[in-house]
């Protein structure tokens, strides 16, 4: 069976290239009935937070990326992993290197003055222990194949070849004794009983390091899939200056996070020129052969686009449960239940614009507002003295309506318009602005048969007096 993971450092929030990183592993998992688990690389106790952690949890979440078993926490397996760099050092395939940090630094120099990548040379590789520095607590090196070459067959990226002599011998146990990432890695995916790894491509060159560690200790090597990172709008890597946030703030910004998954979805996987994927869909379709080998562009207008879809083929009564604590964010106060009533029996109407779960707050906002309404200054200028004698035209007619429906009040407005010798849009603009405040709307019908008798009366009345 197939087992992935996603393995994120809790260092800051679940950025856009993670959640993808993530979203494609559970797409992989699920697809093969596989488990998808959940690593939280927390070995960096400086920049490791708990908020950090909580945005991750929160994020895959809201997302959707249900994870299988209890969370690991690489941190608190650092007693295991110091474990499997004693086996090594028990079995010669490791060493002690009491290299000062002047030697490192000077070895970095030369290299650097003769123009080579800055390695180590394995100066305490085959050296007699009775040689052992006094005071100077050692580091722990893998003992790395120096000739020859490591090979990694990436799903994505093909064969990668690495020549050894570029890889060298990596600290597996630092001199304080805590394990590296290197080392925790590769242990926690034998644990955890690891089959295939989707991760971004800025760990390829890791990959040849783990697998040379994979090797020597005899475990399984994992199928690896790297993905080629996202880029922004401008080809560069996707950063805070692209506006890579935290997945919560897409949530705040007003997608759905069946839009944003399918966009990135969509980002570096395809399926012919399919762009609006159901989650069934995805987890049908899903396989590693379609992910791209280059770098997919983050595209904000794309992401809206999907959104408004999304919303689009939303539930009403989904939205509406959206959309209320935004409303009752902006008037300060929680919307009732009637209230809510109103606004889902419009939704219908008010999705048809929405480009966010805001806007679409943005939009219901007149629905609950209390009379008399403010009116903008664009409404403001369209209720002039000739609209006011229509509009209380119409007020009069509406009042002798029996049944308030769609129908019913479209045959009023329309009448009015007749007899004053008006076109629909010269009664529509300003009937809009006195039962809504502003110049956008659903249609002006729907607006009337929502808003209901009195509340459209009244605030008709109230504009023109
Ligand atoms: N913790 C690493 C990161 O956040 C990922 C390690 C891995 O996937 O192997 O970049």
């Amino acid at each position: 069976t197939v087992v992935t993971r996603f393995a994120p450092s809790p260092t800051g929030f679940l950025h856009i290239g993670g959640a993808r990183t993530a979203l494609f592993n559970w797409l992989y998992a699920r697809h093969n009935k596989g488990k998808f688990l959940l690593r939280i690389e927390d070995t960096d106790r400086e920049r490791s937070t708990d908020a950090a952690i909580e945005a991750i949890f929160e994020g895959l979440k809201w997302l959707g990326l249900d994870w299988d078993e209890e969370p690991v926490f690489q941190f608190s397996r650092r007693e295991r992993h110091a474990e499997v760099a004693r086996q090594l050092l028990a079995e010669g395939k490791a060493y002690y290197c009491y290299a000062s940090r002047e030697e490192l630094a000077e070895m970095r120099e030369t290299a650097r003055a003769e123009g080579r990548p800055p390695v180590y040379d394995g100066r305490w590789r085959d050296r007699d222990p009775s040689e052992v520095p006094a005071g100077v607590d050692p580091v722990v090196r893998f003992k790395s194949p120096n000739e020859g070459v490591t090979i990694v067959n990436d799903l994505v990226q093909g064969d990668v070849t690495f020549a050894n002599e570029q890889l060298d011998d990596m600290i597996l146990l630092r001199a304080d004794g805590t394990p590296t990432y290197m080392l925790s890695v590769v242990v926690d995916d034998y644990d955890m009983g690891i089959t295939d790894i989707i991760r971004g491509d800025d760990h390829l060159t890791n990959a040849a390091r783990q697998q040379q560690l994979i090797e020597a200790i005899g475990w399984p090597v994992p199928r690896r899939a790297h993905i080629p990172l996202i880029h922004g709008p401008d080809g560069a890597k996707l950063s805070k200056r692209h506006g890579a946030l935290g997945v919560e703030a897409y949530r705040d910004m007003g997608y759905l996070p069946e839009a944003l998954r399918n966009y990135l979805l969509r980002l570096g996987w395809s399926h012919g020129d399919d762009e609006v994927i159901s989650t069934e869909q995805a987890i049908d379709w899903f396989n590693i052969e379609n992910i791209g080998k280059s770098a997919a562009r983050f595209d904000f207008a794309k992401l809206e686009n999907l959104n408004g879809i999304y919303i689009r083929n939303a539930d009403d009564a989904y939205l509406t449960a959206l959309v209320a604590p935004i409303l009752a964010q902006k008037t300060g106060q929680e919307i009732d239940p009637n209230r809510l009533k109103l606004i889902e029996k419009a939704m219908n109407g008010l999705k048809e614009r929405a480009k966010s779960v805001n806007s679409l707050a943005d939009s219901s906002l007149f629905l609950i507002a209390e009379r008399p309404l403010a009116l903008d200054e664009k409404a403001e200028s369209l209720i002039t003295e000739e609209a006011s004698a229509v509009l209380k035209q119409l007020a009069d007619r509406l009042e002798t309506l029996e049944i308030w429906d769609k129908d019913t009040v479209e045959e009023a407005v329309r009448a009015t318009a007749e007899v004053a010798g008006l076109k629909l849009g010269k009664i529509a603009q300003p009937l809009r602005a006195a039962l809504t405040g502003t110049t956008v709307s659903p249609g002006i019908f729907d607006v009337l048969e929502v808003l209901g008798r009195e509340q459209s009366i009244g605030r008709i009345r109230d504009a023109v007096s």
